[in-house]
C-alpha cells in the first residue's frame, strides 16, 4: 500500500495498492512490445504524439498543478509553471528532434560512412518528488522522440502524479503501454534493472541512491544517466551588482521551498561586500510569504515530507553547534503541516554540515571569503559538482574563472536553471550523463556507425 499525504495538512489524500508482480510483468511486456513498434514509426508520427502530449498537459494544467501541490506541497503558481515547462519541453523536442537525430555523414575511406541515432529500447526512470512532472518529462520527451519507451518508478510520496502522467499519455493517444507508471517500493527496483526488457536506466535523486542504482546497473552492464544531489555555490565577488545578486540569490535558494538539486546551496561572498550582501539577502528572505501552498500569493509552502523536515532541522542545528550564526528562522513552524521557517545562517565554513551535506530546504548558508582565489577554492571544496553561479561585472574574468569551477554548468550573473535548449547534468558525486539539448537526446540512443564499402 502506498499512502499519499498532504504535507501542508498532514492529512491522508489517498491510498494506492502497490502493483503486483503479475502487473509489473504485464507492464514490462507491453512496454517492450509497444517500443518495438514505436521505433519503426516515422519520426513525424512520433513527434505528432509529442505535440499532443504538450497540448494535453496544457489543457489539464489546473488539475495537474493542484495534484502536485497537494502531494508534495510546492506553491500552486510554481506547480502551474512546472506543467507549462513540461509542455514546452515536449514542443521543443517535437520541433528540434529532426535536427538532433539527423544522420551525420562522416568523411572516411568508405564509399559512404554515416552515424545514425537508433533508440535503445525501454528505459527505467527512477524519479523524485521535487518536480514530479518536469523530472519525468525532461527525460521522456527526448527519449520518446528518439523511439524509446519508459517504465516510471516514481517517488512513493507522489503516486497520484505518477498515475496522472500515465493518464496524460493515454489522453494524448501515445501508444498504449509505451510508458507505464509502476507503484512499487524502491526494494523492487533492482529486479527491474536486471530484467532483460529494460535497456537503460535514468535516475534523479540523492547521491547514495544513485550509487546503489549504478551498482545494480553496472552488474548488468546497462547504460545509466544519473542526476544526483548538489551543493551548488553562488559566488558573489566584490564587483558584483549586490542588490541584483541578493534578489536572484533568494529566488535561487528558496524556489520550490529550497528543494531543488540546482538550488543555490552555498553563498560564497567576498568579505569586502559580505555585510552589504547579507543585509540585502536578509531583506528578501524576511519578505518571503509562508503559508497555504494553494494560495496564489504563497512563496514558501511545506517541506514535502515530515521526515525530510526533521532531517533538515537536524542539519541546521548541527551547523549552529559547529559555529554558524543564525540570522533568520532556524525552526520548524507550529501546526499540522511540515512547514519550516525561511532560514539564513552566516559565518559558515566548508567543514560544517551546511556545506558538506546537501541542504534540501529553505536554508541559506553564507560563507565569507577573503578573495577570489579562496572563493573558487571553497566552491570546489565539495564532493558535488552540479551547477554554480558566479556574480561579477567583469565578464572576461568570469569566463576565465568558469573553467576553474568544478561543475556541470556555470551561470554568470544569473541563477542556475534547466532549459530544454541547453544540456543539464553534473560531475563528481552529482552524477554523470547529460539531459536536455542535443547532448541529452543522444544519451538514450545507439550512436551507430553505418559503413558502405
Ligand atoms: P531518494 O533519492 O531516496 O529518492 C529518489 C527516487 O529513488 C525515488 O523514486 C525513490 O523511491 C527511489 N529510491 C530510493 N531508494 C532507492 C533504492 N535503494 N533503489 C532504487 N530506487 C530508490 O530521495 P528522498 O525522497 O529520500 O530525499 C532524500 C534526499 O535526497 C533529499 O533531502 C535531497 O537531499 C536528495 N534529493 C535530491 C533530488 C535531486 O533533484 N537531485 C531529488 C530528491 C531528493 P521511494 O520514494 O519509493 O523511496
Amino acid at each position: 500500500m502506498i499512502v499519499s499525504v498532504n504535507p501542508a495538512t498532514g492529512l491522508e489524500i489517498a491510498r494506492y495498492e502497490t502493483h503486483t508482480d503479475a502487473q509489473v510483468e504485464e507492464a514490462l511486456g507491453r512496454a517492450s512490445a509497444a517500443q518495438k513498434d514505436w521505433r519503426k514509426q516515422k519520426l513525424a508520427v512520433r513527434l505528432a504524439a509529442l505535440r499532443r502530449v504538450a497540448a494535453t498537459l496544457r489543457a489539464n494544467k489546473e488539475h495537474l498543478a493542484r495534484l502536485i501541490t497537494q502531494e508534495m506541497g510546492k506553491p500552486i503558481v510554481e506547480a502551474e509553471a512546472e506543467i507549462e515547462k513540461s509542455a514546452w519541453n515536449c514542443d521543443f523536442y517535437a520541433e528540434h528532434a529532426p535536427r538532433f537525430l539527423a544522420d551525420s555523414i562522416v568523411p572516411s575511406n568508405a564509399t559512404e560512412s554515416r552515424v545514425v541515432f537508433d533508440p535503445l529500447g525501454v528505459v527505467l526512470a527512477v524519479m523524485p518528488w521535487n518536480y514530479p512532472f518536469w523530472q519525468f518529462f525532461r527525460f521522456f520527451a527526448p527519449a520518446m522522440a528518439a523511439g524509446n519507451g519508459a517504465i516510471l518508478k516514481h517517488a512513493s510520496n507522489v503516486p497520484g502524479c505518477a498515475l496522472a502522467i500515465e493518464d496524460v499519455l493515454r489522453k494524448a493517444n501515445v501508444p498504449d503501454g509505451l510508458s507505464r507508471s509502476l507503484l512499487i517500493p524502491s526494494s523492487r527496483v533492482a529486479g527491474l534493472i536486471a530484467d532483460p526488457r529494460i535497456a537503460a536506466i535514468t535516475l534523479t535523486g540523492s547521491t547514495p541512491v544513485g550509487a546503489s542504482v549504478a551498482a545494480e546497473a553496472g552488474k548488468h552492464l546497462k547504460k545509466q544517466v544519473l542526476e544526483l544531489g548538489g551543493t551548488d555555490p553562488f559566488i558573489v565577488l566584490a564587483d558584483a551588482d549586490i542588490e541584483l545578486a541578493a534578489q536572484t540569490g533568494a529566488r535561487a535558494r528558496f524556489q520550490n521551498v529550497g528543494q531543488s538539486c540546482i538550488a543555490a546551496k552555498r553563498f560564497i561572498v567576498e568579505e569586502k561586500v559580505a555585510d552589504k550582501f547579507v543585509a540585502a539577502l536578509s531583506k528578501h528572505v524576511s519578505a518571503l510569504k509562508v503559508g497555504d501552498p494553494m494560495d496564489r500569493s504563497t512563496q514558501i509552502g511545506p517541506i514535502a515530507r515530515a521526515d525530510l523536515r526533521a532531517d533538515l532541522h537536524k542539519q541546521v542545528e548541527q551547523s549552529l553547534s559547529e559555529g554558524a550564526t543564525l540570522l533568520l528562522g532556524g525552526k520548524e513552524l507550529e501546526g499540522a503541516g511540515a512547514f519550516y521557517a525561511p532560514t539564513l545562517v552566516d559565518n559558515v565554513t566548508s567543514d560544517m554540515t551546511a556545506c558538506r551535506e546537501e541542504i534540501f530546504g529553505p536554508v541559506a548558508p553564507v560563507i565569507r571569503v577573503r578573495d577570489v582565489e579562496t572563493a573558487i577554492a571553497v566552491a570546489n571544496d565539495t564532493e558535488y559538482g552540479l551547477g554554480a553561479a558566479l556574480w561579477t561585472q567583469d565578464i572576461s574574468r568570469a569566463h576565465v574563472l568558469s573553467h576553474e569551477i568544478e561543475a556541470g554548468a556555470v551561470f554568470i550573473n544569473g541563477m542556475v536553471g534547466s532549459d530544454p535548449r541547453i544540456p543539464f547534468g553534473g560531475i563528481k558525486k552529482s552524477g554523470y550523463g547529460r539531459e536536455l539539448g542535443e547532448f541529452g537526446i543522444r544519451e538514450f540512443t545507439n550512436i551507430k556507425t553505418v559503413w558502405v564499402g
